[in-house]
Formats: C-alpha cells, structure tokens, sequence
C-alpha cells in the first residue's frame, strides 16, 4: 500500500477564522477512512481543498505516485486527476433510466455525457451491467432513475461516480436519510469500492461508521484530534470531550 494523497500543514482562513489549522492527512491506495467530528470542526471544507473547491492558505496537497501537487488545479483538473466527490443530496437524472445514467457517466468520465454510447459496445454494455451490480442495482436498470428510492438513488450516483474509476472518492453522510436495511447495503458498497481504490467517508451516524469497520479521522477546529480504530478514538477523552460528548 503507497500513500495516495498527502495533505501536509494546510491552513484556511474565513473572514480571519481558521477554518483549517495546520492539518496534516494522508490516505492510502487503497483505503477505506472514515472522517468524523463535531459541526464547523473542519469536514466540507476538508473535502473542498482536496476537491479544488477551495485553495489552502498555507500547507501542501500531493497526490498519486507522481506527488502532483493539487494547489492551482483546477476542480475538472482534480477530478480528470482521479479524485471523485459525491455530495450528500443524490444528483442522478431522474427521466434517464439506471441504464442511461451509468452509461452517460461511463461514456465520459468527467467530461460531456453521451447516452448512447452503451449500445454502441459490448463492453461498455458489460461495464453497466457490473456497476449496477456493485451498487444493487441489477434489477432497476430499465427504471427512470426518478421512480427510484432516495437510498437507490444514492447507490445510483455512487455506481456513477465509480463509472469515472476514480482512485480517491470522497462521500459525504451517504447513509443520511436511509433506512436501517440500506445503511447496511450502503455499507457493503462502500467497504467492496474501497478495496480496489481509497474512499473517504465523511459521516455523524456512528453505527454507521462502526459497520464501515475502518481506520477513523476525528477532526476539530480545523485539525486532527485523534485517529485510530473507532474504538480507539472514542475512548480519547478529548473526543468524548468535543464530540461524543455533546
Ligand atoms: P463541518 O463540515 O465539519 O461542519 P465546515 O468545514 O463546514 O465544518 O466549517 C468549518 C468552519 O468554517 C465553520 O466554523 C464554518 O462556519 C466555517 N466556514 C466554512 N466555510 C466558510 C465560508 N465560505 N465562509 C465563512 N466561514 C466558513
């Protein structure tokens, strides 16, 4: 296992607030992380450097064997780089069936969409249908992705954005809103992706994050607080402090 993503001292400055102080983070290729922590501890604005959104004030952002640096990249840069993000509202196209979705990401990753282009070869016919596989899906794929549930909806733009074959994915509270049984499935796509690329998930419910069974990031203002399994950070007292115990 290499390092993928390298993020040494890096600090931003809101209106004079340091929203990022001096946070150092690295994950590996592949791995599955955990993000977690108290509200305004850091979390968006984590996952805004590393997507582009934001530039640091101070600090490195390396990625990949190449240690490209990610500062002055542009966000299509980052994410033609191989780093995929999904936000916490599913964005899929709802007239467009599963099929159509998965083969517009497919077509062109990162890039204009074409809906087409899945009849147009076997394999990317096959490559739709292992997706779809992957996310639990298989049996929807004729479905307007409108008529799915919210949590296949979910599965849906994570098949994707695993369609792009990013080799970082950052998830923000995937399970928010689900039910208990498709937390679970949730859990089982997210652990089966992080084993052929990393994936970092930023997630509050912690039996969620128990299940997703991996090394955890515990930020605060701006830094990282502990890390460790889930049991060894929440027996931290400074964690229980800020965030276990609020
Ligand atoms: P989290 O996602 O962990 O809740 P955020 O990264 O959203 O935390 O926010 C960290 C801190 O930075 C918070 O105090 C928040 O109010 C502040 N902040 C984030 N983005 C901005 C912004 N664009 N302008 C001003 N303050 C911001």
């Amino acid at each position: 296992m290499s390092t993928l993503l390298e993020m040494s001292g890096v600090s931003v400055s809101f209106d004079g607030f340091k929203a990022i102080n001096n946070l150092s983070f690295q994950i590996a290729e592949p791995e599955l992380r955990a993000v977690i922590g108290p509200n305004g501890a850091g979390k968006t604005t984590f996952m805004d450097i590393v997507t582009g959104k934001t530039k640091p004030d101070e600090g490195s952002v390396i990625f990949g064997e190449k240690s490209v640096s990610l500062i002055g990249m542009s966000e299509s840069q980052i994410s033609r780089a191989g780093i995929g993000r999904k936000f916490q509202k599913p964005t899929v196209f709802e007239a467009q069936s599963v099929r159509e979705n998965l083969a517009m990401a497919l077509k062109n990753p990162r890039g204009p969409f074409d809906v087409l282009f899945y009849r147009k070869t076997k394999s990317g016919a096959e490559r739709i249908e292992d997706i779809a596989s992957q996310v639990g899906l298989s049996d929807q794929l004729t479905r307007p992705a409108g008529e799915l549930s919210h949590g296949q909806k979910q599965w849906l733009e994570i098949g994707m954005l695993l369609a792009q074959d990013p080799r970082l994915l950052l998830v923000d509270e995937p399970a928010a809103g689900m039910t208990p049984a498709e937390r679970e499935k949730t859990t089982d796509i997210l652990v089966e992706a992080a084993k052929t690329r990393s994936v970092v998930v930023v997630e509050h419910d912690m039996e969620f994050v128990r299940r997703l069974n991996c090394k955890v990031t515990v930020l605060n203002e701006g830094s990282v607080l502990a890390e460790g399994s889930l049991d060894h950070v929440t027996q931290n007292p400074e964690v229980i402090d800020v965030y276990l115990g609020r």
